[in-house]
């Protein structure tokens, strides 16, 4: 039987590889992004958000006890998988990445509505704090994007039918 605890540093490692990740992949967008400047603007305020995030929950993993030398390799596995929501060469990148960060900002409220619950049943508190602040910060993105999505999507629109340069 494995020990909860040792569960619940695999799935905060989990987490940090999505965390990783997802900086990346908002770093990418937020240097292609021309024309949508509050989009541009708020991926850029999310990465960084991102960052600490990722500093938050290895100080969790190394208060657990847990090995966070792997953690560079896990982003990069994470990373291969995320492929999907990557749309650089798609003519419509600015909405396919809008829907798939609103897809993967929910992925992340799924991943840390999980961890709360599990860190506390084992009684880590910290993790547990921890992990209900990032969340909040996950709900305010995803919040966000739910506003701004239409909005995103209309402008891109608008912009095709004046001619204008609308992809980013
Ligand atoms: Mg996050
Ligand atoms: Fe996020």
């Amino acid at each position: 039987m494995k020990d909860p605890r040792d569960h619940l540093a695999d799935w905060l490692r989990d987490a940090h590889a999505m965390e990783k990740a997802a900086i990346d992949i908002l770093d990418r967008q937020e240097s292609r992004i021309e024309n949508y400047p509050e989009l541009r603007a708020k991926v850029r305020e999310h990465r960084d958000v991102t960052r600490r995030q990722a500093e938050r929950l290895e100080e969790c993993i190394q208060r657990l006890g847990g090995d966070t030398s792997a953690l560079k390799d896990l982003a990069g596995r994470f990373m291969g998988n995320m492929s999907a929501f990557m749309n650089v060469a798609a003519s419509d990148e600015v909405v396919k990445n809008g829907i798939a960060d609103y897809a993967f900002e929910h992925f992340e409220i799924a991943s840390y509505r999980s961890l709360i619950a599990a860190a506390e049943e084992i009684g880590e508190d910290y993790v547990a704090s921890v992990c209900r602040e990032i969340l909040s910060e996950e709900e305010e993105m995803a919040g966000w994007l739910e506003q701004n999505l239409p909005i995103v999507t209309q402008r891109f629109l608008e912009r095709e039918l004046a001619d204008e340069e609308a992809k980013r």
